[in-house]
């Protein structure tokens, strides 16, 4: 449920970013103490205190019992990869080489990339670097 994320847009303050995900992570704590928000559809991390993208690689996201970046033929962690880019994240099991599958494996996806749009939407633009050739 994003409707409970209010997302400040400034450009020119750096330091709102922070304060960005800051408000972010007390709406979605308030939203999913209460009752509105499941856990595993939040855009941040109670745990980590950071956007989910940024610590979806750790040990503790992953989870057997829900299917949650775990490969249960194999019984083992799902690789995750997160391209800021392109804004888009893929699941890879290094066991039998499948990508995402299951319901599970989508809502994490789902989550990673909704919380790069919100970190990228409340990042201050860094300034244009000239390249020399
Ligand atoms: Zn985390
Ligand atoms: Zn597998």
């Amino acid at each position: 449920m994003t409707a409970t994320l209010t997302l400040v847009e400034n450009r020119t303050e750096p330091t709102l970013a922070r304060t960005s995900l800051t408000d972010a992570l007390a709406a979605e704590d308030h939203a999913e103490d209460t009752g509105w928000l499941d856990p595993l559809d939040r855009l941040t991390c109670r745990t980590h205190r950071r956007w989910i993208h940024e610590c979806g690689h750790s040990d503790l996201h992953v989870i057997p019992v829900t299917g949650h970046r775990w490969c249960r033929p194999c019984r083992r962690a799902l690789e995750i990869a997160v391209d800021e880019v392109t804004r888009t994240v893929t699941l890879h099991c290094p066991r039998c080489d499948r990508g995402a599958a299951t319901r599970a494996d989508h809502q994490l996806i789902a989550a990673c990339e909704a919380s790069l749009t919100a970190a990228r939407a409340t990042r201050t633009t860094p300034p244009a670097v000239a390249m020399a050739a």
